[in-house]
């Protein structure tokens, strides 16, 4: 597709995830006409996309049967969602060599509607992420939804005066290291829009500028987590031992363990893909405290935890990946001061960007597709000025229960953070009656302390990156900006031993003639763990030349 093409358009999308395609679906069922273009920087939709992930079944009902009322019995849903869950465990490990389940406990908690009850999935879908947003960019274009991929958003246009966004500027393409044009030099165009979607998933750049131009607030940070994940290809006899309709959230070792432990909130994942593949990954929150700490090493000791390693030995790793979530849930939602919409005038928040994730739940793909319908149904039916539809947005997530959702979940992520794990989470049992606090960035809890769990060997990072299969053209100028070299030489080194080095998943960053250095920018993830726990917030993520990034095809 020609750039060209879309310099004017009616309704533009920032991200082709499953909140950006949701909205472009629902438009064009509720109005045929609409000319929607879908912009998202990575080689082909899905590419960046991953999660654990389980999905509500309704959700997607709500979604497709407008499109086709069988949309079930379309081939390619059967190959997106896996299974239904039929089995889920929720362990509790007491260390390294205990575990057990303590499914009774959420079921309990269900029954009494007391809020971990939330945590069980019955009867939800197992689906691939990346491979769920292939197969909606599939319908999308079928309705006549225009798709560019490879084109990545660098900045939004904003009238503050007029509260209104006219459009959006591409980055420039084709520049050379020290940021010279080099002959096959394209400045990035600028793409006007009546109405604006900003859904590039969690911490995008476009959002968090819009947000500081628009000049949206938050009542407390935006807490986060970096999820690492591996997909393994497992002998017959291992994923029917694992069985189909299971998966499996495990709590405590190797994140917390009760006495003396470390206290760092999180856990396990583990779900059947199909093909004899399990999912293994590890969740954590970015506001842990040990200087020396790699989300990876927690994955190898989750993944030769006695309990994990039956299903996985021998096994070989096909794919792996990682990515943020955002955590901060109800209180960290961006909204306008004036008329606490999630957005402001023609531009909405959706999904991720939005911080639309459930903890209590564990969960916030459905909200995404959610806020997808919400955002879609705000344009068809909006009648006003196009500066009243992120208002308009926000009443209809509202009405599709998505506020009171995240509003039933509140305090929980923040009571965490505030008393760790081992109190805070029985305090937040307590639901609406817990205590409200307010909690730091995860980048200022950093402290000199040590993990108590290193495993004996280095985490392979390398092949890890390679499994991504990410890549980027290695003459442009480097996305990864450190903002004051002195300050990793005279207080981060000497104080926590430089941690990007040992936490980025990608091993980007490297020690290079005694300075601390993105050397590897080529190996990025767009994880963007870096820019939120770099102790002393020195560091940027820009957004690279469209095309760059990993390439997920089943996560
Ligand atoms: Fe430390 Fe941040 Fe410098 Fe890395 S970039 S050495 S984490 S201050
Ligand atoms: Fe993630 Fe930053 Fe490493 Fe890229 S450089 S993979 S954004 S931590």
């Amino acid at each position: 597709m020609n750039q060209s093409d879309y310099k004017k358009t009616s309704v533009l999308i920032v991200g082709a995830g499953p909140a950006g395609l949701s909205a472009a679906i629902t438009l064009k069922c509720k109005n045929p006409n609409a000319k929607i273009c879908v912009i998202d920087k990575s080689h082909e939709p899905g590419n960046h996309n991953l999660s654990g992930a389980v999905i509500e079944s309704e959700v997607l009902a709500q979604l497709l049967r407008p499109v086709d009322k069988n949309w079930a019995l379309d081939p390619l849903a059967k190959d997106v969602l896996v299974g239904k869950v039929k089995r889920d465990n929720i362990m509790f490990f007491l260390g390294k060599k205990f575990s057990f389940n303590i499914f009774f406990v959420m079921a309990l908690a269900k029954k009494f509607g007391i809020c971990f009850g939330q945590m069980l999935h019955g009867d939800d879908y197992i689906v691939s992420v990346s491979k769920l947003t292939k197969w909606f960019a599939g319908i999308a274009e079928k309705l006549g939804v225009e798709i560019v991929t490879g084109f990545a958003v660098e900045d939004i246009i904003y009238d503050s005066q007029k509260d209104i966004a006219i459009g959006v500027k591409l980055v420039d393409q084709g520049l050379d290291k020290d940021g010279r044009p080099q002959p096959n030099y394209v400045k990035g165009e600028v793409i006007s829009a009546d109405a604006i979607v900003l859904a590039e998933g969690c911490d995008g750049l476009v959002t968090e500028r819009f947000i500081e131009k628009a000049a949206l607030v938050r009542e407390m940070p935006q807490l986060y987590s970096l999820g690492v994940k591996e997909l393994i290809k497992v002998s017959d006899a291992q994923y029917e031992k694992f069985t189909s309709g299971r998966v499996v959230h495990a709590m405590g070792y190797p994140l917390w363990t009760p006495v003396l432990g470390p206290a760092m909130f999180g856990g396990g994942i583990m779900y059947p893909m199909g093909k004899n593949q399990i999912a293994v990954g590890m969740i954590v929150g970015l506001d842990w405290k040990y200087c020396d700490f790699n989300p990876q090493d927690a994955l190898t000791n989750f993944k030769n935890h006695s309990f994990v390693k039956k299903f996985i030995a021998g096994g070989t790793i096909v794919q792996a990946g990682a990515k943020m979530i955002p955590e901060g849930g109800y209180y960290s939602m961006p909204r306008d001061a004036r008329t606490s919409a999630i957005g402001s005038g023609n531009v909405m928040l959706l999904g991720d960007s939005a911080g639309l994730v459930n903890m209590m739940k564990i969960k916030g793909l459905h909200n995404a597709i959610k806020s997808g319908i919400a955002a879609g149904t705000a344009i068809a039916e909006n009648t006003q000025s196009s500066v009243a539809l992120a208002s308009k947005y926000t009443e209809l997530l509202n009405r599709l229960g998505v506020i009171n959702e995240m509003r039933s979940a509140r305090k929980f992520r923040q009571a965490v953070a505030k008393l760790g794990p081992l109190f805070g989470m029985p305090l937040a049992s307590l639901g609406q009656k817990t205590p409200k606090f307010t909690p730091e960035e995860d980048y200022k809890e950093l402290s000199s302390k040590k993990y108590k769990y290193k495993p004996a060997k280095n985490y392979d990072k390398d092949t890890f990156t390679a499994m991504a299969a990410t890549t980027h053209r290695e003459e442009q100028p480097s996305h990864l900006k450190i903002i004051n070299r002195n300050t990793c030489a005279q207080k981060c080194t000497p104080k926590f031993n430089s941690p990007c080095i040992t936490f980025c998943p990608a091993g980007v960053y490297e020690t290079v003639a005694g300075q601390v250095s993105p050397a590897n920018p080529s190996n990025c993830l767009h994880c963007k763990t870096c820019q939120r726990k770099c102790p002393f917030d020195n560091i940027r993520w820009t957004v690279p030349e469209g095309s760059g990034g990993p390439r997920y095809q089943n996560m």
